[in-house]
Protein backbone atom coordinates (compact mmCIF):
# COMPACT_ATOMS: atom_id res chain seq x y z
CA UNK A 1 0.00 0.00 0.00
CA UNK A 2 1.20 3.43 -0.99
CA UNK A 3 -0.10 6.34 0.56
CA UNK A 4 -0.12 10.52 -0.45
CA UNK A 5 -1.26 13.69 0.75
CA UNK A 6 -2.31 16.00 -1.94
CA UNK A 7 -3.31 18.32 0.05
CA UNK A 8 -4.80 18.99 3.39
CA UNK A 9 -6.30 22.16 5.05
CA UNK A 10 -9.43 24.24 5.32
CA UNK A 11 -8.59 24.98 1.38
CA UNK A 12 -8.77 21.63 0.46
CA UNK A 13 -8.72 18.00 1.42
CA UNK A 14 -7.56 15.33 -0.55
CA UNK A 15 -4.88 11.69 0.49
CA UNK A 16 -4.76 9.19 -2.39
CA UNK A 17 -4.06 5.52 -1.66
CA UNK A 18 -2.94 2.86 -4.14
CA UNK A 19 -2.65 -1.01 -3.61
CA UNK A 20 -1.91 -2.86 -7.09
CA UNK A 21 -4.25 -1.54 -9.43
CA UNK A 22 -6.31 0.00 -6.85
CA UNK A 23 -6.53 4.12 -7.35
CA UNK A 24 -8.80 5.45 -4.01
CA UNK A 25 -9.58 9.13 -3.15
CA UNK A 26 -10.47 9.74 0.18
CA UNK A 27 -11.95 13.54 -0.04
CA UNK A 28 -11.70 15.67 -2.68
CA UNK A 29 -11.38 19.26 -2.06
CA UNK A 30 -9.25 20.36 -4.99
CA UNK A 31 -10.50 21.39 -7.85
CA UNK A 32 -10.29 19.49 -10.94
CA UNK A 33 -6.68 21.02 -12.19
CA UNK A 34 -4.98 21.27 -9.25
CA UNK A 35 -6.12 17.41 -8.27
CA UNK A 36 -4.96 16.78 -12.24
CA UNK A 37 -1.94 18.59 -11.64
CA UNK A 38 -0.76 16.35 -8.66
CA UNK A 39 -1.51 13.66 -10.16
CA UNK A 40 0.80 14.17 -12.92
CA UNK A 41 3.31 14.43 -10.43
CA UNK A 42 3.08 11.31 -9.73
CA UNK A 43 2.99 10.03 -13.35
CA UNK A 44 -1.17 9.00 -12.52
CA UNK A 45 -4.42 10.68 -14.41
CA UNK A 46 -7.83 11.43 -13.13
CA UNK A 47 -9.19 9.03 -15.06
CA UNK A 48 -7.30 5.79 -13.58
CA UNK A 49 -9.31 6.67 -10.19
CA UNK A 50 -11.09 3.75 -8.94
CA UNK A 51 -13.22 5.54 -6.43
CA UNK A 52 -13.40 8.53 -4.55
CA UNK A 53 -14.36 8.47 -1.15
CA UNK A 54 -16.09 11.46 0.93
CA UNK A 55 -16.12 12.24 4.27
CA UNK A 56 -18.75 15.07 5.04
CA UNK A 57 -20.11 17.47 2.80
CA UNK A 58 -18.11 20.93 3.93
CA UNK A 59 -16.31 22.43 0.64
CA UNK A 60 -12.81 21.50 1.35
CA UNK A 61 -13.64 17.67 1.40
CA UNK A 62 -16.36 17.46 -1.71
CA UNK A 63 -15.63 20.95 -3.78
CA UNK A 64 -13.19 19.42 -6.54
CA UNK A 65 -16.05 16.60 -6.43
CA UNK A 66 -18.25 17.87 -8.97
CA UNK A 67 -16.05 18.76 -11.50
CA UNK A 68 -14.06 15.17 -11.00
CA UNK A 69 -17.62 13.07 -12.12
CA UNK A 70 -18.64 15.55 -14.77
CA UNK A 71 -15.23 15.17 -16.47
CA UNK A 72 -14.30 11.36 -15.93
CA UNK A 73 -16.94 8.67 -14.09
CA UNK A 74 -15.18 8.00 -10.69
CA UNK A 75 -17.83 6.02 -8.78
CA UNK A 76 -18.23 7.80 -5.17
CA UNK A 77 -18.83 6.51 -2.13
CA UNK A 78 -20.09 8.94 1.29
CA UNK A 79 -22.91 8.02 3.41
CA UNK A 80 -26.57 8.88 2.55
CA UNK A 81 -26.64 12.33 4.81
CA UNK A 82 -23.61 13.25 3.11
CA UNK A 83 -25.20 12.67 -0.66
CA UNK A 84 -28.57 13.91 0.37
CA UNK A 85 -26.54 17.10 1.69
CA UNK A 86 -24.40 17.27 -1.39
CA UNK A 87 -26.93 16.48 -4.12
CA UNK A 88 -27.78 19.81 -5.50
CA UNK A 89 -23.89 19.88 -6.34
CA UNK A 90 -23.47 16.42 -7.78
CA UNK A 91 -23.79 15.58 -11.80
CA UNK A 92 -27.02 14.16 -12.63
CA UNK A 93 -25.36 10.72 -14.64
CA UNK A 94 -22.80 10.10 -11.12
CA UNK A 95 -22.71 6.67 -10.01
CA UNK A 96 -23.24 7.38 -6.04
CA UNK A 97 -22.87 4.19 -3.47
CA UNK A 98 -24.49 4.99 -0.21
CA UNK A 99 -21.77 3.63 2.61
CA UNK A 100 -22.86 2.81 6.27
CA UNK A 101 -20.47 3.47 9.13
CA UNK A 102 -19.73 0.21 11.06
CA UNK A 103 -20.28 -1.56 8.16
CA UNK A 104 -17.32 -2.69 6.13
CA UNK A 105 -16.58 -3.05 1.92
CA UNK A 106 -14.29 -3.69 -0.54
CA UNK A 107 -13.14 -1.43 -3.15
CA UNK A 108 -10.74 -3.58 -5.63
CA UNK A 109 -7.72 -4.59 -3.11
CA UNK A 110 -8.62 -2.23 -0.16
CA UNK A 111 -11.20 -3.13 2.88
CA UNK A 112 -12.89 -0.04 3.53
CA UNK A 113 -14.11 0.67 7.26
CA UNK A 114 -16.26 4.03 7.55
CA UNK A 115 -16.56 5.22 11.32
CA UNK A 116 -19.19 7.81 12.32
CA UNK A 117 -17.17 10.93 14.03
CA UNK A 118 -18.64 14.01 15.74
CA UNK A 119 -18.78 17.18 13.73
CA UNK A 120 -21.25 19.34 12.07
CA UNK A 121 -22.04 18.03 9.41
CA UNK A 122 -25.51 15.48 7.92
CA UNK A 123 -23.64 12.12 8.72
CA UNK A 124 -19.54 12.71 8.56
CA UNK A 125 -17.28 9.27 9.08
CA UNK A 126 -13.64 8.86 9.13
CA UNK A 127 -12.53 5.81 6.96
CA UNK A 128 -9.91 2.96 7.85
CA UNK A 129 -8.48 1.21 4.78
CA UNK A 130 -6.49 -2.23 4.69
CA UNK A 131 -5.16 -4.48 2.51
CA UNK A 132 -3.88 -8.03 3.15
CA UNK A 133 -0.52 -6.67 3.87
CA UNK A 134 -0.80 -2.53 5.29
CA UNK A 135 -3.89 -0.28 7.36
CA UNK A 136 -4.00 3.83 7.10
CA UNK A 137 -6.79 5.79 9.04
CA UNK A 138 -7.25 9.23 7.98
CA UNK A 139 -8.90 10.90 10.65
CA UNK A 140 -9.88 14.65 9.99
CA UNK A 141 -12.82 16.93 11.01
CA UNK A 142 -13.74 16.27 14.15
CA UNK A 143 -14.59 17.58 17.33
CA UNK A 144 -13.72 15.37 19.92
CA UNK A 145 -12.35 11.72 20.36
CA UNK A 146 -15.12 9.20 21.64
CA UNK A 147 -13.72 6.19 22.91
CA UNK A 148 -15.10 3.63 20.30
CA UNK A 149 -13.27 4.78 17.50
CA UNK A 150 -9.83 4.01 18.94
CA UNK A 151 -9.78 0.41 17.74
CA UNK A 152 -9.74 1.72 13.81
CA UNK A 153 -6.89 4.17 14.78
CA UNK A 154 -5.22 1.86 16.78
CA UNK A 155 -4.92 -1.01 13.95
CA UNK A 156 -2.93 1.10 11.56
CA UNK A 157 0.35 1.12 10.05
CA UNK A 158 -0.34 4.46 8.88
CA UNK A 159 -2.44 7.22 11.34
CA UNK A 160 -3.34 10.15 9.78
CA UNK A 161 -4.98 12.84 12.83
CA UNK A 162 -6.43 16.39 12.57
CA UNK A 163 -3.98 18.55 14.33
CA UNK A 164 -6.28 21.49 13.76
CA UNK A 165 -5.38 24.67 16.33
CA UNK A 166 -3.73 25.27 19.12
CA UNK A 167 -6.23 26.21 21.59
CA UNK A 168 -4.60 29.79 23.13
CA UNK A 169 -3.92 30.94 19.11
CA UNK A 170 -7.46 30.13 18.54
CA UNK A 171 -8.73 32.04 21.78
CA UNK A 172 -6.46 35.21 20.85
CA UNK A 173 -6.58 35.09 16.78
CA UNK A 174 -8.48 36.83 14.64
CA UNK A 175 -11.60 34.96 14.25
CA UNK A 176 -15.30 35.77 15.03
CA UNK A 177 -15.84 34.12 18.34
CA UNK A 178 -18.84 32.66 17.18
CA UNK A 179 -16.28 30.61 14.37
CA UNK A 180 -14.02 30.27 17.58
CA UNK A 181 -16.67 28.80 19.37
CA UNK A 182 -17.52 26.58 16.12
CA UNK A 183 -14.52 25.05 15.88
CA UNK A 184 -13.69 24.40 19.30
CA UNK A 185 -17.56 23.00 20.20
CA UNK A 186 -17.07 19.11 20.52
CA UNK A 187 -18.74 18.93 17.17
CA UNK A 188 -15.86 21.68 15.46
CA UNK A 189 -11.86 20.52 14.86
CA UNK A 190 -9.61 19.08 17.17
CA UNK A 191 -6.84 21.24 19.24
CA UNK A 192 -3.54 20.22 19.08
CA UNK A 193 -4.21 19.10 22.76
CA UNK A 194 -7.09 16.71 22.08
CA UNK A 195 -5.29 15.31 19.12
CA UNK A 196 -1.94 14.74 21.52
CA UNK A 197 -4.40 13.23 23.92
CA UNK A 198 -6.24 10.69 21.04
CA UNK A 199 -2.88 10.10 20.00
CA UNK A 200 -1.04 8.65 23.01
CA UNK A 201 -4.52 6.84 23.78
CA UNK A 202 -4.57 5.39 20.22
CA UNK A 203 -0.32 4.82 19.05
CA UNK A 204 0.30 1.01 19.63
CA UNK A 205 3.09 -1.36 18.98
CA UNK A 206 1.85 -1.12 15.04
CA UNK A 207 1.96 2.14 13.70
CA UNK A 208 4.81 2.84 11.47
CA UNK A 209 4.33 6.92 10.50
CA UNK A 210 1.80 9.31 12.06
CA UNK A 211 1.26 12.11 9.62
CA UNK A 212 -0.44 15.32 11.31
CA UNK A 213 -3.34 16.93 9.38
CA UNK A 214 -5.87 19.99 8.70
CA UNK A 215 -3.55 22.05 10.27
CA UNK A 216 -5.26 25.67 10.55
CA UNK A 217 -3.24 28.13 8.58
CA UNK A 218 -4.32 31.38 11.28
CA UNK A 219 -4.40 29.30 14.51
CA UNK A 220 -1.56 26.79 14.23
CA UNK A 221 2.20 26.27 13.49
CA UNK A 222 3.73 22.88 12.03
CA UNK A 223 6.48 23.32 14.55
CA UNK A 224 4.02 23.53 17.88
CA UNK A 225 1.84 20.58 16.33
CA UNK A 226 4.45 18.68 15.20
CA UNK A 227 6.43 19.10 19.28
CA UNK A 228 2.62 18.32 20.95
CA UNK A 229 2.63 15.23 18.76
CA UNK A 230 6.35 14.09 19.63
CA UNK A 231 5.37 14.54 23.17
CA UNK A 232 2.23 12.43 22.92
CA UNK A 233 4.76 9.18 21.04
CA UNK A 234 7.62 10.11 24.01
CA UNK A 235 5.02 9.52 26.61
CA UNK A 236 3.36 6.43 24.83
CA UNK A 237 6.82 4.82 24.85
CA UNK A 238 7.32 4.77 21.19
CA UNK A 239 9.46 8.06 20.28
CA UNK A 240 11.07 6.67 17.03
CA UNK A 241 7.84 6.65 14.98
CA UNK A 242 8.06 9.31 12.21
CA UNK A 243 5.73 12.37 12.73
CA UNK A 244 5.09 14.60 10.17
CA UNK A 245 3.08 17.28 9.04
CA UNK A 246 1.05 17.46 5.59
CA UNK A 247 1.30 20.41 3.68
CA UNK A 248 -1.78 22.53 3.29
CA UNK A 249 -1.47 23.32 -0.47
CA UNK A 250 0.95 20.77 -2.05
CA UNK A 251 1.93 17.14 -2.47
CA UNK A 252 3.68 16.57 0.33
CA UNK A 253 4.10 13.35 2.59
CA UNK A 254 4.12 9.47 1.00
CA UNK A 255 3.83 6.32 2.84
CA UNK A 256 4.98 3.09 0.78
CA UNK A 257 4.38 -0.07 3.02
CA UNK A 258 7.17 -1.99 0.87
CA UNK A 259 9.35 0.68 0.91
CA UNK A 260 12.86 -0.67 2.71
CA UNK A 261 12.12 0.22 6.31
CA UNK A 262 14.12 2.94 8.34
CA UNK A 263 16.83 0.83 10.66
CA UNK A 264 15.48 1.39 14.40
CA UNK A 265 18.66 1.44 16.40
CA UNK A 266 17.03 2.14 19.87
ZN1 LIG B 1 -12.30 20.06 6.72
ZN1 LIG C 1 -15.62 19.73 7.99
Amino acid sequence: MQVWSLASGSAGNAFLLRADDTLVLVDCGLPLRALTERLAQLGLHPRQLSAVLVTHEHTDHLGGVPGLLKRHPVPLYATGGTLAAAAGRLPPRATCHQVVAGQPFQIGAFTVRPFAVPHDAAEPVAYHLSTARARACIVTDLGHVPERILPYLRETELLVLEFNHDAEQLARGPYHPQLKRRIASPLGHLSNHDAAHCLMAAISHNQDAVWLAHLSEVNNSQRTARAAALAAVRAAGRPSVPVQVADRRALSLHWDLDAPRQLRLF
